[in-house]
């Protein structure tokens, strides 16, 4: 990298101590930092509206000539207001300025200029207050706007930008190896740079915008692919190919094609020579655990163990239940660990585990991780849920003894989306439900059927069944007139369902009061959990038929179909009614294709198209590192390129360990070592 851009942005010519301060508050600290912090959006001049044309609530462009400065009028000590006449030729209007002298005494009578700002007024008199002004002798027709901080103006942030180019003149360096830009029909960095800040027109700026989206993307392609390397290096618990018919034979179900499929593709991969690295996708209810279940046996036969790890305990036993169901017949022996154990059992089986006495063991991440010991360790399953962690699954793939890895995640996310957050890892789908699986009856309602909807439950409470209540957590001292979930709870439990027992669960439990709570729902000590959304992690309470979900259109679609697939679970039917008052369109037909589609993946496509990657970008909870530019489902075109390029520059140099990557490496390193810590 050029060493200037390391440099701190004090070596910048006016850029003090003070103003270093507030560059902070924007995560900018070196020239690198200032150079990459792009604008969010432009002002595009060289579209200018008639004055009598100009919109009434939204900010436009106008152009016109000043025809006269009216004089400054000191309204009160500390405010001066400096007004102007300009016209178009057809209409005239009144520039208004505040407190700014300065700007006030730069323009000149006779003189053109572009003004950026909402238009009030009447139709005789229009005014314009605070305009962004663009002297049009510059040349320049596009103005961009940066996100700012107090103390900071984009008069100010510019002109540090300009300095930092001027600085480095021509001597940005080349990150993308010459035959990539070459490929990708892409201008240089030096271009690119120079011209997202200072765009001649927007046709410069999409072509800045397109190399430094590329870059980000590739970047992140050619990190998320080492990641995935990095495991493969050393050669695993090669397995042999067995029949496992046995297994299939004593299932009560047959299993679906993709299910079969699934299986098929783990088997294959942990009969190779380099550990599996392997995600099982599947919506609420597509039987992942039957999938993780074979891999078990088929690992069995070969003379290994099976961990299986779940991010609860509750959830925990939850599979041990299912797996020794499915395998204790056929002759493997399953064990869970929890932490309710007492000290002397759990060493007690543990000892049986270094013996190799128990061919599956369940437990939680935790217990498993820690100190157990296995004898022959072959395959890891690891139940995310919801939650994808790129950092935790490269953390495992640290460990010394590599074992193959199986992770599930009931998440359907978009294939696009999918080959990024999922990127190091080969992906199953299971896109097709068991047969007869019941939809789940989805209504969406306003908060003046609440009555109606709980009187609904009731009746579904009288006949011996459980029901969910959902809404979202709120901040104690976030002010916001939604219910909190404990008054809410508190106000159901003495009003409407005084008669029912109401259990509550929200994410500040602390995890052993979470699990009695989960616990005694499914023991059907309680008959209504009322719950935020951590409600969402994959228990199964087969005896609950119903769900209410207050202010749904807080959540996403996704996050909706997840949390209604808590229902649905056993013989009966079910029900899931959202509440909004929302009665905005947009929030409406979002919550219509609830109501109509219950495929998981298209209704995460959906989400996608209304919503942008937001939720499942924006959360987080995908551990990928900050995008600063681009926007993967704006840039679906540009992420196919990067990712075909990704692929080409690893076929070539495969560790990048050549000259001509030495650019590339680096950035990936900025760009997973800042960026992932946050997390
Ligand atoms: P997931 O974890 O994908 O949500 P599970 O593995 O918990 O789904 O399976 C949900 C339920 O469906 C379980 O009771 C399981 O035994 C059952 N099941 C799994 N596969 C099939 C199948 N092919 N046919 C019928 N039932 C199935
Ligand atoms: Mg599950």
């Amino acid at each position: 990298m050029t060493p200037e851009l390391e440099k701190p942005i004090t070596n910048l010519k006016g850029v003090g101590p003070k103003k270093s301060e507030y560059y902070k508050k924007l995560g900018i600290e070196t020239v690198f930092d200032l150079l990459y912090h792009f604008p969010r959006r432009y002002i595009d001049f060289s579209a200018p509206v008639k004055i009598a044309d100009a919109p009434r609530d939204e900010p436009c462009v106008i152009r016109a000539e000043l025809v006269k400065k009216l004089s400054a009028a000191v309204v009160r000590s500390g405010l001066s207001i400096f007004k102007a006449v300009l016209t178009d030729g057809e209409s005239d209007i009144t520039l208004v300025m505040y407190n700014n002298k300065y700007g006030f005494d730069m323009l000149c009578v006779g003189k053109e200029y572009c003004l950026y700002g909402k238009v009030t007024g009447d139709l005789i008199r229009k005014e314009i207050s605070s305009p962004l002004i663009l002297d049009l002798s510059t040349g320049e027709t596009v103005e961009p706007v940066y996100l700012l901080t107090e103390g900071l103006t984009q008069f100010a942030l510019r002109q540090s930008v300009r300095n930092a180019l001027l600085t480095l003149g021509n001597n940005i360096y080349e990150p993308l190896p010459k035959w990539v830009m070459k490929e990708y029909k892409l201008c240089s960095l030096s271009y690119a740079l120079e011209n997202i800040h200072f765009p001649k027109d927007m046709n410069t700026c999409a072509i800045a915008k397109n190399r430094l989206v590329f870059d980000e993307l590739l970047t992140l392609s050619l990190g998320m692919r080492l990641l995935k390397d990095r495991s493969r290096e050393q050669s695993g618990c090669v397995m042999r190919k067995k029949d496992i018919s046995a297994y299939y034979d004593s299932l009560p179900f047959e299993l679906t094609g993709a299910q079969k499929r699934a299986i098929g593709e783990v088997t294959g991969d942990m009969c190779r020579e380099i550990p599996m690295n392997r995600l099982v996708q599947g919506d609420v209810g597509s039987g992942k655990t039957a999938v993780a279940a074979g891999a078990a046996f088929f690992a069995f036969l070969n003379g290994f163990q099976t961990a299986m790890m779940a991010p609860t305990e509750i959830l925990a036993s939850q599979h041990y239940e299912t797996l020794s169901g499915f395998l204790e017949p056929l002759g493997v022996k399953c064990a869970l660990l929890t932490g309710s154990l007492t000290p002397k059992k759990k060493q007690a089986l543990k000892d049986e585990i270094a013996a190799g006495e128990y061919a599956v063991v369940v437990g939680t991440h935790a217990l498993v991780q820690e100190s157990t010991h296995f004898q022959r360790l072959g395959l890891v399953i690891t139940d995310e849920q919801h939650r994808f962690g790129v950092r935790q699954r490269a953390a495992l793939s640290d460990k010394g003894e590599n074992p193959h890895k199986l992770v599930m995640s009931a998440t359907p996310i978009p294939r696009t989306l999918a080959l990024m957050i999922y990127g190091d890892l080969d992906l199953s789908i299971l896109d097709e439900l068991p047969a007869g699986r019941q939809k789940i009856e989805t209504y969406a309602v306003t908060g003046k059927l609440r009555e109606r909807a709980f009187g609904f439950v009731k009746k579904e409470l009288d006949s011996g069944r459980q029901a969910y209540i959902v809404c979202p957590m709120i901040d104690e001292n976030e002010k916001t007139e939604l219910a909190n979930v404990k008054s809410y709870a508190k106000e159901l439990s003495e009003g409407f369902f005084k008669d029912y027992k109401i259990g509550l669960l929200h994410g500040k439990l602390a995890p052993d009061k979470k699990e009695k709570v989960m616990r005694d729902f499914k023991d059907k000590k309680t008959d209504i959990l009322v719950s935020t959304t951590v409600v969402e992690v994959g228990v199964d309470v087969p005896n609950a038929t119903c769900m209410v979900i207050e202010n749904a259109d807080r959540f996403g679609l996704s996050q909706l179909h997840q949390l209604r697939g808590r229902v649905g679970r056993g013989k009966y039917s079910s029900y899931c009614i959202l509440i909004t008052d929302n009665t905005n369109e947009d929030s409406r037909y979002r919550l219509k294709v609830l109501s109509k589609t219950s495929d998981g993946f298209a209704i995460s496509e959906e989400d996608l198209k209304l919503r942008g990657p937001g939720d499942f970008f924006g959360s987080r909870q995908h551990g990928l590192p900050k995008m600063k530019i681009a926007d993967m489902s704006e840039n679906v075109d540009i992420l196919r390129q990067a990712q075909h390029c990704a692929g080409e520059i690893l076929r070539r140099d495969e560790k990048l360990t050549s000259p001509e990557n030495k650019g590339l490496k680096e950035l990936i390193d900025k760009l997973f070592a800042d960026k992932m810590s946050e997390n």
